[in-house]
């Protein structure tokens, strides 16, 4: 374990400053009005200096001239400058919130499945909406307060320098003071954050499951155990929180503690001042209102650090996500157009949760346009010598050709291309029937290729019957439909795409006879002219196969015609 350094902290803080870089201007724009903010604070000590002057020790009478021209104008700046300076600072802030969502989802989207396999989704929503948000934390809101507060103090006591030396050295003792004070509280604020983020995900992951399993829940009465779940979950939550809050809460009055020894010593030495005839009291008042104005920025910088930590804490965890490694895509030749003939040569493969192979020398041919089912006992590594060919997986050992040439070699999206896939589990989106079917195409597909494809998968008819046809929303995950239209619509999904590869993982559950017909003449229509590979569960299937492979314990045991099988 390494322990969270200020340089780490400085990186971070740095990558995260990298992604402002792109809105300069604006940032700029919110810098200026910052330092015009600063300088307000003692440009009004000078003014109070100036006002005593005039009506205590010279005795002016216009007022108006005196005192409150410049007290408006003084106030007006500032207050135009704050304005400016938090609108511009959002601004830029909510940008790069903007970008770092869209560059998580970029990435998302191109992790590898194994990466993807070990994802827990709520902890990955908490990422995408908390985290990102606790950013901002860091890189302005905190950064605003830093900036503006470091100048505003540097100025106020630039002005106490001029004023008297020897009272500014005081206050400007108590500074390494502050400052330990403040690194002892860094330590603490970070560490319980991060368990703050975390119980966070805990609360987002048994959301999560709660909503998919809603059924089983229901059904095997599960809500008790839920809601006890849940409960501890919040209250976990409440508790980090609530420790959080207390080191958070501790650090300003043991700041103030010091603060205000500095503040005696100071008003000490100036009263003695005072009687000894060398301090003024205009300058005696003028410095006496620096030191108060200086109590609310030190206040905010010791705060700013609470701020700065739980940002940071969130920056590791959004570009720890950001860091991940993408799927290796590194195309070396071009596929051209693709017959479909499949070759595995000496292929071993291992997922890396397993313990031992999944599949073991696996040296098979499938010409080009046959047809093949996998058969065998569940676990036996069928779905996984299917998802190896669009490269779901990265296999090390043994080589997969498509056409002789070697699918490592090939652009993902190349490769991709040339392959349909019907998932056991029917994935539909949420939305009409007629997207889901052209799911991939972007709008692109003809309305006459969609009824074209749901028709060749007897998909038209029940459609054509739905209250919007085309038009009806299908509800989450397809919920609207019965498990055998689902399976249609996935079917005219892979019709319209139209691929010289088919791979479909037959699904395990059993249909009403009439949808196993209807799926069984779709099957039938579009194995032709293409390879299919079939993870086969119906007898029907493997009737019409051209070639079975039986796979057990990630062998090909048997192979040969339903014939020869038989
Ligand atoms: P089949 O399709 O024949 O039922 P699979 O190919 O799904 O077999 O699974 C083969 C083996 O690989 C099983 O032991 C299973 O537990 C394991 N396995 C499948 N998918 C994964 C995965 N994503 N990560 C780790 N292990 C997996």
């Amino acid at each position: 374990m390494s322990h969270p350094s200020a340089h780490a902290d400085l990186r971070l803080y740095l990558r995260l400053l990298s992604h402002v870089k792109g809105y300069w201007p604006m940032f700029a724009v919110a810098l200026a009005a910052m330092i015009v903010l600063a300088l307000t604070s003692p440009a009004l000590a000078a003014l109070f200096k100036s006002i005593t002057a005039g009506v205590f020790l010279e005795r002016e009478t216009d007022l108006t001239r005196l005192v409150v021209i410049p007290v408006l104008a003084l106030f007006s700046i500032a207050g135009a400058a704050s304005y400016t300076a938090k609108m511009a600072m959002h601004w830029v802030s909510d940008r790069v919130i903007m970008d770092l969502r869209v560059a998580m989802f970029k990435r998302l989207l191109a992790l590898p499945n194994a990466a993807l396999d070990r994802v827990r989704a709520g902890a990955l929503v908490s990422k995408f909406t908390y985290d990102v948000t606790q950013l901002k934390e860091a890189s302005t809101n905190a950064l605003t307060t830093a900036v503006r507060d470091t100048l505003t103090i540097v100025g106020l006591l630039a002005w106490m320098l001029y004023l008297n030396w020897a009272m500014t050295v005081i206050a400007l003792l108590a500074g390494p003071l502050i400052f330990a004070v403040l690194m002892i509280i860094r330590r603490r604020l970070r560490k319980m954050s991060r368990k703050v983020q975390d119980s966070m995900a805990g609360i987002h992951h048994i959301l999560d499951e709660s909503i998919n399993g809603h059924r089983i829940i229901k059904i095997f009465g599960g809500s008790e155990q839920e809601l006890r779940q849940f409960t501890k979950s919040v209250n976990q939550n409440r508790r980090q929180h609530m420790k959080f809050a207390a080191a958070a809460a501790a650090g300003s009055p043991a700041m103030q503690l010091i603060t205000a020894f500095a503040m005696a010593a100071i008003i000490y030495i100036a009263a003695a001042g005072a009687a000894a005839g060398t301090m003024r009291m205009d300058e005696f008042n003028s410095f006496f209102a620096a030191l108060l104005m200086l109590l609310n920025p030190i206040k905010r910088l010791s705060r700013v650090n609470e701020h700065i930590q739980r940002g940071l804490a969130a920056c590791e965890s959004v570009f720890g996500f950001l860091d991940q490694e993408t799927e290796p895509d590194a195309p070396r030749a071009r596929l051209g157009r693709v017959a479909g003939r499949l070759e595995y040569r000496r292929l071993r493969f291992a997922y890396a949760a397993s313990n031992g192979p999944v599949l073991r020398d696996i040296d098979v041919t499938i010409e080009a346009g046959a047809t093949v089912a996998l058969v065998g006992p569940s676990g036996g590594g069928k779905s996984t010598l299917v998802n190896l060919i669009p490269r779901l997986y990265e296999y090390r050992q043994g080589r997969i050709l498509l056409d002789g040439k070697d699918i490592r070699d090939l652009s993902l999206a190349e490769l991709r291309r040339a392959i349909a896939y019907v998932s056991q589990e029917v994935i539909l989106f949420n939305d009409t029937v007629r997207n889901n079917i052209a799911y991939g195409h972007a709008g692109a597909a003809s309305e006459a290729a969609i009824v074209a494809a749901a028709e060749k998968a007897h998909a038209l008819e029940f459609i054509r019957a739905l209250p919007r046809g085309f038009d009806t929303l299908v509800g989450d995950n397809g919920a609207y439909l019965s498990g055998g239209q689902q399976q249609r619509i996935a079917l005219a999904r892979a019709f319209l795409k139209d691929a010289p590869i088919l791979i479909l993982d037959e699904a395990t559950s059993s249909l009403d006879p009439e949808s196993e017909l209807l799926i069984r003449r779709a099957m039938e229509t579009i194995r032709r002219d293409r390879t299919c590979l079939i993870v086969a569960h119906r007898l029907s299937t493997i009737e019409n196969a051209d070639h079975i492979f039986v796979l057990e314990r990630g062998r090909i045991v048997e192979s040969g015609t339903h014939l020869d099988l038989v």
